[in-house]
C-alpha cells in the first residue's frame, strides 16, 4: 500500500490486488510501538489508515488473490482466478505465511486447539491453559497477550535465548503465570478431538507431557512466493532475490516486503520496501 502511495503520486495508475484483507499480517499485531509518529496505534487501526490513504489518492483496490504473472517484456499480465490485468511494471509484495510445526494431526487440530494468531483466537482461551511455541517477537508478543486472558501460559522455546526483543523477555518474566519451558520442542500434538495436551522433548531427549486447552503457534514465518518462482530468481529460502532497490532479475518485476531477501523484517522495512520499489517502477517505466 506505501508503493500504491508513491506510484499515485507520481500519477501512475495503481491497482492493488489483495488476496484477503488489506495490512497483510501486521492486522494480527494488538500494538505496534515501533513504528515512528505513534506510540501506540492497532496493527488494524493502522492497516485501515494506510488503506483509507492509498484509496484517497486514487489506488484502485481489487480484492484477489494473483496467482499468476506472464511477463510480456513491456507489458506484464497479472492473472487472477476471474480476470486478467495488463500493466507496466508489477510489484510483488505478498508477504510470508505462518510456519508449521511439520506434526502429523496439525492441520486436523487446526481451530480445534492449535492457532496461529494470538489476537485472533486468544479470548476462547480466558481463564484456560496455554501454550505458545517459539523465540521471536512473534511468540513473545503471544505469550504476553496470552497472560492477560489465560490462567497459565506455557511459553515452549527450543533454545535459552530469545530471539525476540529483551524488553518483552522482560515482561515476561514479571508474569507469575508465564512458565518458561527452554531447551525443548513440541513433538506430538496429543487430543480427544480436539487438543488436550502436548508432548514436548527436551535437547537432552527427555520426553514430557503438558496438558493444555491451547496451542499458539509462532515458529516464523515462510514467504508466499512460489506463484512467481518461475518468473524471477528465489534465494535457498525462498525468498525473491532482491536488494534495497527491490529490483528481481525480471525487468520490470519488484519485490517489496516480507517476500523479499533481507535481514530486517518489520513494518518499518516494509514500508521503506514499497517506497523503494514504487521509485524504481516509475524509474524503469520511464525507461521503456
Ligand atoms: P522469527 O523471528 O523468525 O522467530 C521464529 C522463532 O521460531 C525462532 O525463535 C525459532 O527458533 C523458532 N522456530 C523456528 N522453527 C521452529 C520449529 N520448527 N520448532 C520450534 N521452534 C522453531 O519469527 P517471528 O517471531 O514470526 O518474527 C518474524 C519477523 O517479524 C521478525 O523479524 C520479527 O522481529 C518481526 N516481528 C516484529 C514485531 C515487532 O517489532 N513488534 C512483532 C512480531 C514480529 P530459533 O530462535 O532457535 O531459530
Amino acid at each position: 500500500m506505501t508503493a500504491a502511495i508513491y506510484a499515485r503520486r507520481a500519477s501512475k495508475s495503481v491497482l492493488v490486488l489483495e488476496a484477503l484483507t488489506y495490512g497483510g499480517q501486521i492486522i494480527n499485531t494488538p500494538d505496534i510501538e515501533n513504528y515512528p509518529v505513534t506510540a501506540h496505534i492497532s496493527g488494524f487501526e493502522f492497516a485501515t489508515k494506510v488503506y483509507e490513504q492509498a484509496q484517497a489518492l486514487g489506488a484502485e483496490f481489487v480484492f484477489a488473490k494473483a496467482v499468476d504473472i506472464i511477463d510480456g517484456g513491456s507489458e506484464k499480465t497479472v492473472v487472477t482466478a476471474d480476470n486478467r490485468y495488463t500493466c507496466k511494471a508489477v510489484i510483488i509484495a505478498t508477504g510470508s505465511q505462518n510456519r508449521k510445526l511439520g506434526l502429523p494431526n496439525e492441520e486436523e487440530l487446526t481451530g480445534r486447539g492449535v492457532s496461529y494468531c494470538a489476537t485472533c483466537d486468544g479470548a476462547f482461551y480466558r481463564g484456560k491453559t496455554v501454550a505458545v511455541v517459539g523465540g521471536g517477537n512473534t511468540a513473545l508478543e503471544d505469550a504476553l497477550y496470552l497472560a492477560d486472558l489465560a490462567k497459565t501460559v506455557y511459553l515452549i522455546h527450543r533454545r535459552d535465548e530469545f530471539r525476540g526483543d529483551e524488553k518483552t523477555v522482560s515482561a515476561l518474566k514479571a508474569r507469575e503465570t508465564v512458565k518458561f519451558v527452554y531447551n525443548s520442542t513440541v513433538t506430538a500434538l496429543i487430543a480427544d478431538k480436539k487438543l488436550t495436551a502436548v508432548e514436548v522433548t527436551d535437547k537432552s531427549g527427555s520426553v514430557s507431557t503438558i496438558e493444555l486447552d491451547g496451542l499458539f503457534v509462532a515458529v516464523g514465518r515462510v514467504p508466499e512466493n512460489m506463484n512467481f518462482a518461475k518468473l524471477v530468481k528465489l534465494d535457498e529460502a525462498g525468498y525473491i532475490a532482491a536488494g534495497e532497490d527491490c529490483r528481481t532479475d525480471t525487468p520490470g518485476i519488484f519485490a517489496a516486503g516480507d517476500n523479499r531477501t533481507k535481514s530486517v523484517r518489520q513494518l518499518v522495512t516494509a514500508a521503506a520496501d514499497g517506497a523503494s520499489a514504487a521509485t524504481e517502477a516509475i524509474r524503469y517505466i520511464s525507461s521503456l
